[in-house]
């Protein structure tokens, strides 16, 4: 007998490359091409270093404080954790915890079923329509709990309010969890559902939208309850995962709207303008509402297209299982960076239909 035979053993989720070097253009994570407010660079400059002798306030108050105020909830409604995959897997542990299986779209975040088979909790994929859309009636079944990001990743697709408040509807004895990492980009929130739905927890975070994917913020909102049940959990894993100069960054971004909105438009335009040019090179793509665009070219395969611009130094995400293999995740950058990838795809498309 080894001591491997007990060894919790895990495949564990694949997180996309960070290249480092000034000639790299990075859209393969989702990060926002813009820097955070100068408002949080100030105060995190400003921070007194004898504050880092002290364990940092473990409840996390003022973040806390700020968030709720910010999203209009109770300080007791908030959950937060260190970027939302914390936040998450604190979810799965505390909610998912039933021999029923839970329930989430067979394309979508990559973290969830690592996260299952982390925990022990069994699951199952209801595989999205044709153009990436939740079946609802696929959750209206007995189930351990569903969760699903909307909008959807990696495809960005937004879903109604409305579909979501049909699957909450027949779903009253599960917690049901709504990712909602990319809405700050499209779409509408599924907060106005929290005073109708006590099993439903909305999670956020502070890596896309608000520039931060370094700081490490997530948070979810929920009845005052479920934020309980997190908090135990919580407590009774590691009671201090939030540090002191990541408190204070997010109470600065959070307290600086103005700028959160002008770079979350900027990064939105540039979306936009991208579909067009995306289109014109032969492209196709699900509506995106996120911070990124999930797309197939009509002729040359993802992967030839994926490898020749690692070539140029421009590195986009390519997911090789079954229904997504034909597609690349663009995440949405500054002009100039979406300018220099359409001039280097222009490239390689030319290349490819002469080469072939
Ligand atoms: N949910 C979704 C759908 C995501 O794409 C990501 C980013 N990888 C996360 C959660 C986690 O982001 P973070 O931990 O940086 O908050």
């Amino acid at each position: 007998m080894s001591y491997e035979e007990n060894v919790r053993r895990v495949i564990p989720y694949t997180p996309g490359e960070q290249p480092r070097g000034g000639n790299i253009i990075k859209l393969n994570t989702n990060e926002n091409p813009y820097p955070p407010s100068p408002k949080a660079e100030r105060a995190v400059r400003e921070l007194d270093a004898d504050i880092l002798r002290l364990y940092p306030d473990f409840a996390a108050s003022e973040l806390v404080r700020a968030i709720a105020s910010y999203h209009g909830v109770k300080e007791d409604q908030v959950f937060v954790g260190v970027g939302s995959d914390d936040v998450l897997a604190m979810a799965f542990l505390t909610f998912f915890n039933s021999d029923k299986p839970i329930l989430f779209p067979d394309i979508t975040y990559s973290f969830y079923d690592v996260w299952a088979q982390l925990w022990r909790i069994p699951y199952r994929t209801c595989p999205l329509d044709e153009a990436f859309f939740i079946r609802k009636e696929d959750y209206f079944c007995e189930n351990g709990g569903i969760i699903f990001p909307n909008p959807n990743a990696p495809t960005g697709v937004w879903q109604p309010v409305s579909m979501i408040e049909d699957i909450l509807q027949k779903n009253r004895d599960v917690t049901v969890i709504i990712d909602e990492a990319y809405i700050d980009f499209g779409g509408e929130s599924c907060l106005s559902l929290l005073a109708k739905y006590e099993n439903l927890l909305i999670t956020r975070t502070f890596s896309k939208s608000r520039s931060m994917a370094g700081v490490r913020i997530g948070y979810a909102i929920g009845n005052k309850d479920m934020i309980q049940y997190l908090n135990h959990v919580k407590f009774s894993f590691n009671s201090y995962t939030m540090n002191v100069p990541s408190l204070c960054l997010g109470v600065a971004s959070i307290e600086d709207d103005d700028y959160f909105v002008r770079m979350r438009d900027l990064v939105v335009a540039e979306r936009e303008r991208s579909k067009k040019e995306l289109t014109g090179l032969g492209f196709s793509f699900p509506d995106s509402m996120a911070n990124f665009i999930f797309a197939r070219h009509k002729t040359m395969q993802a992967s030839e297209i994926f490898k020749a611009l690692k070539e140029k130094g421009i590195y986009v995400r390519y997911f090789s299982g079954p229904r997504v293999r034909d597609y690349l995740r663009i995440t949405v950058g500054t002009r100039e960076q979406m300018d220099a990838l359409f001039a280097a795809l222009k490239q390689i498309l030319t290349e490819g239909s002469q080469g072939a």
